[in-house]
């Protein structure tokens, strides 16, 4: 009998660099690897779950423990398992879509496609994709910097600190790509926000993501409404269910697989996006090239990508998608274009 079986084992992602946001830095990333088999297909999936966003390996295999997939005849009811599954319990958006994602790769293997190529997506049409350069002291951020600037053709700075504008000074003595800043809710005062946004604009900046708390709806729509930069919402928006909240108050949104639980809610708001006035970009986490390449298959649907998690560590137990000069390279894998590289289970 043909029936859905789902297995799963944590596993520690290696940064081949500490990562260091405001106050907080990491070495290791956990995570969730799922493996999701029906009639001798098999399909991949990942939690990716660092600290600050609260679910942890044993919350996200709690939560795998509780699906059955017994009632359900065939994997391509897909949107009614990933409906039982987000009914299960609140939350657990990363657990959601590490079953979301090996479902998608099982399926477009059983149809034999990629899933850009069932979304009926334009594959040469994936934007660059940026490349974060991480807080350190002046000559680390010019050291990482050079090391970079020939390989992207944009880069992302996470600001929001004392320091903001002798980062990107730092980095404007080593080269003019285009940047992304990240303020990661890190600004207090709109108008000084608003100085600093104007100042960077000159700077060759071209988008802001985040600058005021996340909650602070009235203060980042004045920001939007007054910046020379698009302005994006990343923690402001977590799901499909967020976007009519935060309508006006940002000009685009930042989509990440394991915020809104995972391929096919991230396509639902990609697709209403633009009918509701926001632009759009993919964000990650730190990630294997597992989630990475599920959420390039969405890739020609952005204005901006923020896909390098899986080029930030050393045990990376997928080969995907490239990027290769910068742009993101979608392949002809069926499913979300991945290969097992190392027998993790
Ligand atoms: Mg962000």
């Amino acid at each position: 009998m043909k029936e859905l079986k789902l297995s799963f084992e944590p596993y520690n992602l290696q940064l081949k660099h500490p990562f260091i946001i405001a106050n907080y830095s990491r070495t290791t990333t956990p995570i969730v690897l799922t493996r999701l088999e029906y009639d001798g297909l098999v399909g991949y999936g990942e939690a990716s779950l660092p600290q600050y966003l609260g679910e942890t390996q044993e919350s996200v295999m709690r939560f795998l423990r509780k699906i059955d997939f017994s009632r359900f005849a065939n994997p391509l009811q897909i949107e009614e398992i990933l409906n039982y599954v987000d009914k299960i319990e609140k939350g657990n958006t990363a657990a959601k879509a590490s079953v979301d994602i090996a479902l998608h790769d099982l399926t477009g293997k059983m149809i034999d496609k990629p899933w850009h190529s069932i979304w009926g997506l334009d594959k040469t049409k994936t934007p660059f994709t940026t490349f974060t350069i991480g807080m350190d002291v002046d000559e680390m951020v010019r050291q990482k910097t050079e090391e970079v600037a020939e390989k992207f053709k944009i880069l992302k700075v996470k600001l929001g600190g004392e320091n903001d504008k002798r980062m990107v000074e730092v980095i404007r003595s080593v080269t003019n790509l285009p940047l992304v800043v990240d303020a990661n809710q890190g600004w207090q005062d709109r108008s000084e926000a608003l100085d600093m946004i104007n100042w960077l604009s000159e700077k060759g900046v071209v988008m802001i993501e985040q600058p005021m708390n996340k909650d602070n709806l009235d203060d980042n729509a004045w920001i939007t409404q007054n910046s020379p930069l698009p302005v994006f919402a990343d923690e402001s928006v977590q799901r499909f269910s967020d976007l009519e909240r935060i309508k006006g108050a940002f000009s685009g949104i930042n989509v990440k697989l394991m915020k809104c639980t995972g391929m096919h809610e991230a396509k639902k708001m990609l697709d209403v996006a633009p009918s509701l006035g926001f632009k759009s970009m993919l964000g990650c986490m730190t990630e294997t090239s597992c989630a990475i390449s599920a959420a390039a298959q969405l890739s020609p649907l952005v204005d901006f990508a923020d896909l390098d998690g899986n080029l930030l560590i050393s045990n990376d137990c997928f080969d995907g998608v490239k990027v290769i000069n910068g742009k993101i390279e979608l392949n002809d894998l069926s499913g979300v274009g991945i290969n097992l590289l190392s027998p993790v289970f």
